[in-house]
């Protein structure tokens, strides 16, 4: 029996490594991408720990060479899903008890696999499977995920801490249990370290989850469960389901074992897996945890007396690193009049120099979009906008699907603060931008916090720190993770905790002590020490 106090002290964060050309991590890369590329993996269903493969198969493609197929997967039915709850609540009975500090262990082992043996392996899949270049998946599937793995841990240290006081003569304690009952992991594709924490952050605090893995992320999350498989996670507790997910929501959610849902993807989705529960209260255990982080229409506000360098570089990255497929990216920018021409010139001056190709050549700076839904999607707002007679397309805009899902970074500009593409989410490398009059720049930020339905991200550029604070105040329910003077992407774990509000989630900050108390029921014990034995009130003795 293990009684002493672990301590789990604040990590600091994984290292960004840099893939020099001849650098040890780059040739190891470059080594797995090579074997990834030539292997086309059979990925099966994992229920309590035991392969399953139903024949009824899926492809997943490249999406920056989309006939090149890097695996084909079995897809889940009706009843492998009704398998995987009866799995997960088997395992519930020992993982529910097992002691943090083991869980821990195994998830700080989790974070020292990813550091060393699977971080080529993860980083390759994340590539090829999601069109993700060096760096980029280096700080996801990597570093994002270490980190996710080590902060929570430390979360989880400090919640188990909190306790209550004692009175005379009694003891009192809290005891954070798991929610009784299983968690519906859903995630989504564009980053592996989402993927990840969605499944580990419940688990790590005692749960059990039923996790569907998006289609077009699956390899590399295939690879994430052999991982967790290595650092001692036992059978069941995660249990792999790849296929629709309509159908596991569905059955999920059917069952009265349903705890919660971890959500992170298009708000869309995540309202039909909300009503889907809702449809079950009554029927469940419990009232269920429902978790989610979903889309945005991240903003730049720029004001007057903004630095226009600094502007375009931030549009520039804040739009169009992973080709705007970040739930993060700049997707509006509202830019003085005076500004913009000087601000629009840097922006083409950088992207006539970037080039966009395939993920394995390190000097694209644009890779694919996900799929042909994806670059459809973007296609069609740009023919909008080419229609449109309030709206132009002043850069980029050429879509060419015949390799890969390819969208250059593109400007529409309009004249119509309500045009379609400054209200809707298009998940794409797209920026419209928003001229105003420079004077106008209250009235404005007031229009900029009542445009969208999100509030996910956004950004401010201003030298007057007044002006600034002003923006800031009027701005203040429109993002949950606000900059000032920085693109509103680039969250980073413990020092920027990620989520927002309105349509764009339930803002538990994923990587932060608001998500871990989400998968915990507190149960609060009193001990008397000499139970009284005299019902009197003392006077009347
Ligand atoms: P998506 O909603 O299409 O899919 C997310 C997951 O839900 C996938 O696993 C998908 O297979 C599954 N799914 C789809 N339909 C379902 C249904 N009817 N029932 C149950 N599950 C279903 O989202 P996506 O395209 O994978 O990801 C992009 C979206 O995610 C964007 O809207 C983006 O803003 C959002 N996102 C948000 C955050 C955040 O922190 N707020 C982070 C990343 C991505």
């Amino acid at each position: 029996m293990n009684n002493s106090i672990i301590s789990f002290p604040l990590p600091a964060n994984e290292p960004v490594k840099a893939y020099l050309a001849g650098s040890p991590e780059r040739v190891a890369l470059e080594k797995e991408l090579e074997r990834q590329s030539k292997m086309v993996v059979e990925i099966p269903i994992i229920i309590g720990g035991k392969e399953i493969r139903t024949g009824d198969m899926g492809e997943v493609t490249c999406p920056h060479d989309h006939k090149h197929v890097i695996a084909r997967y079995h897809k889940v039915g009706k009843k492998e899903v009704e398998m995987a709850v009866d799995a997960a609540m088997k395992a519930w009975k020992e993982w529910s008890r097992t002691p943090w500090t083991t869980r821990a262990a195994i998830v700080m082992k989790m974070a020292e696999l990813l550091a060393t043996k699977y971080r080529p392996i993860m980083n390759a899949a994340t590539m090829l499977g999601q069109s993700k270049n060096f760096y980029q998946a280096e700080i996801d599937s990597a570093c994002e995920t270490i980190d996710f793995f080590r902060y929570n841990v430390h979360y989880a240290s400090k919640i188990y801490a909190m306790q209550p006081k004692d009175g005379a003569g009694q003891l009192n304690h809290t005891e954070y249990r798991p929610l009784e009952g299983f968690v519906l992991a859903v995630t989504p594709f564009n980053f592996t370290s989402i993927a990840s924490n969605l499944c580990m952050t419940p688990v790590l605090m005692g749960n059990v989850a039923l996790w569907k893995p998006s289609t077009t992320a699956l390899l590399s999350n295939y690879y994430l469960m052999q991982l967790y498989k290595e650092a001692g996670l036992p059978d069941g507790v995660v249990n792999f389901l790849p296929g629709s997910g309509a159908l596991i929501g569905e059955v999920a959610t059917a069952s009265r074992h349903f705890a919660g849902i971890h959500f992170t993807g298009s708000t869309a989705t995540f309202n039909s897996l909300w009503n889907q529960a809702a449809k079950g209260l009554g029927k469940y255990v419990s009232y269920p945890r429902i978790v989610g982080e979903t889309g945005g229409k991240d903003f730049i506000f720029v004001h007057p007396s903004a630095d226009p360098k600094a502007v375009a570089t931030a549009a520039f990255c804040g739009a169009y690193e992973f080709q705007g497929q970040k739930c993060s990216a700049a997707s509006r920018m509202y830019i003085p009049k005076s500004l913009w021409a000087g601000v629009l010139e840097d922006m083409k001056a950088m992207a006539a120099e970037v080039k966009m190709g395939d993920v394995t050549d390190p000097s694209n700076f644009i890779n694919a979009v996900i799929d042909e839904a994806s670059f459809n999607k973007c296609k069609s707002y740009i023919e909008y906008a080419r229609e449109a007679k309030d709206a132009d397309v002043v850069m980029g805009g050429t879509c060419n699907n015949s390799k890969g899902w390819f969208v250059e970074p593109t400007v529409i500009e309009t004249a119509n603060p309500h045009f379609k593409s400054m209200e809707e989410e298009i998940f794409g490398p797209v920026l419209t931008v928003y001229p105003y009059d420079d004077e106008q720049w209250e009235e404005t930020a007031n229009l900029c916090n009542e445009t969208s339905p999100y509030g996910l991200t956004g950004a401010v550029f201003g030298r007057d720190r007044m002006a600034v604070e002003k923006i800031t105040e009027i701005l203040s329910y429109a993002a949950g993770n606000f900059y000032i003077n920085d693109k509103p992407t680039g969250a980073v774990v413990g020092m920027q905790p990620f989520g927002g509000a309105r349509a764009s989630g339930t803002n538990d900050k994923a990587g932060g002590e608001f998500n871990l108390i989400r998968w915990i029921i507190p149960r609060v014990i009193k001990e008397t020490l000499v139970s009284p034995t005299d019902y009197r009130y003392t006077y009347m003795k």
